[in-house]
């Protein structure tokens, strides 16, 4: 059976075991992975390291000219990566491509890098002295990706390490790894150097060995809060930088004014898209009244009976299949856990068949009625296509409850009201804010990060954000004395002012 390999020092190798790599729509295991151990890992620290000196010497503008190719060969397999995120994700092929398309738009801001790697510069910042900053590479930088976007969360990280003249371990996740690869294997063609750029595969045994190697000055994690804050903690205590970003549960606040039909469609999306498997999904519709609610899941409820659920794999689908059959379980213990708590589930997407697909992990969209904070379906993330309504009665008791939840990834106003709008937009503790627009997923020009226990870091993952992490800023003041100076010591604290 086929092997997803490691990729280090530009070569294609192995570990001594695997893990199985399924395919959510059917069941079935497509291939293995490479379950990278300890001795894999300090193989590819050795390889980033070597390379480092002469990548990080490269100029900003050569070493770019490598992420123009790059992009283009990622627009030339676009079809044939998006098929193997589809096979071993299970979202669609539309969704993968979409997914594919925002990577790519990182790839492109990292093209930019001469221009954001300029630094400051004033000249006489004290007398006959110049003074400058500019933002060196860290040397080898690492990044753990989780399995919900396999092809586009690695290129929030790496493109923007690489350009900035870091050399760069990824390790994907091992649910779905291949797609991760080959994204990878496409930089060689695009002319890297060799260990500029290192796969290892595998689970917590790959990433504990990143975390405890003092060669690894930096590492960049997406996946789920309590893995986060393990990496962060870990990663901080024994010297590195970390970006670590975590679990969401996203509320969209729906006041009595908004454009319902609007809401209600571009509701479904967000909710359901990717069987919910998105960190910046909506799982809590919060309305402000019960008229609201009423006229929202009388709304919602046709359109999700009219759900397309199949193979992600096969064209023209809404969703796919859930990741893996764990997965799967735990999403229907949460919808039994629910029902028993007393929500009210007027929309059960259990028991759903995919004819052909009998072993696929499917579920079809689920929408909770009255669900009240106390409940677990409510506080905790579920990371599937359920819905919760929450009835409340003003703005204020939404932008309340959803500031004391725990999470504060994104979060979304329906409404006409501008002031109501502005008032949200400012109040609310959330990281990423959309009015109008349920999933406010930054374009990669602006930073994507959450608040609260969403993100552990000061630093948010790609656009700006991005160079300062993956960089450090050195600052230089510079003296020339002309010959005809008569120097002095000078025993007062310098200071450039008269
Ligand atoms: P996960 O935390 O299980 O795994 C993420 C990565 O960590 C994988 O590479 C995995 O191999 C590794 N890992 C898992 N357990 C580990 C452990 N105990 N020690 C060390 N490493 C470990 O997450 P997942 O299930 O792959 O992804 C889904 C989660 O990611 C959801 O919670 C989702 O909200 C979150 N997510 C967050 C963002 C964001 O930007 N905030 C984006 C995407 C996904």
């Amino acid at each position: 059976m086929d092997v997803v390999s490691h990729l280090i020092n530009g070569e294609k190798c192995q570990s001594p075991n695997t893990l199985p790599v399924t395919n959510p729509s059917t069941g079935e295991v497509v291939r293995q992975v490479a379950d990278g151990d300890r001795a894999a890992v300090e193989q590819a620290i050795t390889a980033a390291q070597a390379a480092f000196p002469a990548w990080r010497d490269t100029p900003p503008s050569r070493r770019v000219q490598v992420m123009y190719r790059f992009k283009q060969l990622l627009e030339t397999h676009a079809d044939r990566l998006v098929q193997l995120v589809s096979e071993e994700h299970g979202k669609t092929l539309e969704d993968a491509m979409g997914e594919l398309k925002r990577g790519i738009e990182n790839v492109e801001y990292a093209c930019g890098v001469p221009e954001l790697l300029k630094g400051e510069y004033s000249h006489n910042a004290g007398p006959g002295i110049d003074a400058w900053s500019n933002f060196q590479p860290l040397g080898v930088v690492a990044g753990i990706t989780p399995f919900n976007f396999p092809a586009m969360v690695p290129l929030w990280m790496y493109p923007m390490a690489i350009a900035c003249g870091n050399t760069f371990i990824l390790k994907p996740s091992e649910k779905d790894p291949a797609a991760a690869l080959a994204v990878a294997e496409l930089l060689h063609e695009a002319g890297l150097p060799k260990g500029v750029i290192n796969v290892v595969h595998g689970g917590r045994g790959a990433v504990e060995a990143l975390l405890d190697a003092p060669d690894v000055k930096a590492i960049s994690f997406v996946g789920s809060t309590p893995v986060a804050e393990a990496i962060y903690t870990r990663g901080s205590a024994n010297g590195k930088r970390v970006q670590a970003l975590g679990g969401a549960k996203n509320h969209a606040v729906v006041l009595p004014d908004a454009d319902l039909q609007n809401a209600a469609n571009t509701l479904m999306g967000a909710a359901y898209g990717s069987c919910g498997e998105r960190c910046m999904a909506i799982s809590v519709a919060v309305c402000v009244g019960d008229g609201t609610a009423d006229r929202l899941v009388e709304m919602l409820l046709p359109k999700i009976a009219a759900l397309k659920v199949g193979a992600g794999t096969e064209r023209g689908l809404d969703m796919g299949p859930l990741v893996t059959a764990e997965h799967r379980d735990k999403v229907l213990g949460f919808i039994e856990e629910g029902v028993s708590a007393g929500a009210s589930l007027v929309a059960d997407g259990r028991g759903i068949k995919v004819a052909g697909h009998e072993d696929g992990y499917f579920i079809g969209g689920c929408l909770f009625d009255r669900v009240a904070p106390e409940m677990r379906i409510y506080r905790e993330e579920i990371f599937g296509p359920v819905l919760c309504v929450v009835r409340v009665a003003s703005l204020d008791e939404a932008m309340a409850l959803i500031n004391a939840h725990e999470y504060g990834n994104g979060t979304c106003l329906f409404t006409r009201d501008g002031e109501a709008a502005r008032r949200f937009a400012d109040g609310i503790e959330v990281g990423m804010v959309g009015i109008n627009v349920p999933l406010p997923v930054p374009v990669a020009y602006h930073s994507f990060g959450g608040w609260k226990r969403s993100l552990f870091g000061d630093l948010h993952a790609y656009g700006p954000d991005s160079v300062r992490f993956y960089t450090r800023r050195k600052a230089v003041s510079q003296r020339w004395p002309s010959s005809v100076e008569t120097s002095s010591a000078e025993f007062s604290f310098p200071s450039s002012g008269s």
